[in-house]
């Protein structure tokens, strides 16, 4: 029987997290989900999936709860996710996980007659420098970039040079046939420079994946971004977290315990670690 994801859980039954530690408050995506429940006429029904009440904070059953890891880093990059309709609905959605370690995340939910005017804030703001991301070979080749601003050069600009613009990735959180929709259809997009992820990277990357198929996540997207522009911690945390979600969210669905001091958690663990300035 498919779940409902409609109805909030009741309080009682939410368990406290693993670290007794105070829920931070709830990230974009998470508020992008709640608004989107808000304007649903019915519950959204999410086949197959986990079932049973879920943590608000990490959309999990509670006895796998992954609340409380503390993995939320500032970064030097930040990421903007453009998300399909039913997208914050879907409790595989891994740009939840972005939002989770990378401190300035954003989250937008698409449409193509309406575009929410903080988005066009966010993308004017002089802090910033967007880059969609998106396959080169779709776009004209004079706005396709490779590379971007990375943490060293923001670095030496602050030591007298101009200062540097902070990349910001505009990820499109969508099926492949949405996404493709959601480029064509958003004329404040058609400015900015597309970022291609290019083929070297992409297998550089699934070497180290502990995947083995040739379809790339957001969190897979936006952990290779962060690679590029040397937020080498985040990145490596969100790699990390992908695994450790997955564990955590595939025995739940098998009703099976997770481990908690399997390799994915021991990978995430050593990833997350503060950084000890040299
Ligand atoms: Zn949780």
């Amino acid at each position: 029987m498919p779940e409902a994801l409609g109805a909030p859980p009741a309080p009682q039954a939410i368990r406290t997290p693993q670290r007794s530690q105070v829920q931070p408050p709830p990230h974009a995506v998470s508020r992008l989900r709640t608004e989107r429940l808000a304007r649903s006429s019915r519950p959204f029904l999410a086949r197959g999936g986990i079932k049973g009440l879920r943590c608000p904070g990490c959309r999990l059953v509670p006895s796998h709860c992954l609340c409380g890891l503390g993995l939320l880093q500032s970064t030097h990059a930040g990421v903007c996710l453009l998300m399909a309709d039913i997208e914050p609905l879907k409790p595989s959605n891994t740009g939840w996980l972005v939002a989770d370690v990378v401190a300035d995340t954003f989250a937008f939910g698409w449409g193509r007659t309406e575009t929410d005017p903080a988005l066009l804030a966010l993308l004017a703001d002089p802090q910033w420098q967007p880059y969609v991301v998106f396959p080169g070979e779709f776009v004209r080749p004079e706005r396709v970039v490779h590379t971007v601003d990375t943490v060293d050069v923001a670095s030496h600009a602050e030591d007298g040079g101009l200062p540097s613009k902070r990349p910001l990735f505009i990820l499109l959180d969508a099926t492949w046939a949405e996404a493709r929709k959601m480029f064509r259809k958003s004329p404040y997009l058609d400015a900015l420079p597309v970022l291609s992820l290019q083929p070297a990277h992409l297998s550089r990357y699934q070497l180290r994946r502990s995947r083995r198929d040739d379809h790339f996540c957001t969190s897979e997207v936006a952990a290779l971004c962060l690679e590029l522009a040397g937020d080498l911690p985040a990145a490596h945390t969100l790699e990390a977290y992908l695994d450790v979600y997955t564990h955590h969210y595939l025995q739940a669905k098998q009703q099976l315990p997770a481990d908690r001091q399997g390799d994915a958690h021991v990978r995430l663990r050593v990833a997350s670690l503060p950084r000890v300035a040299k």
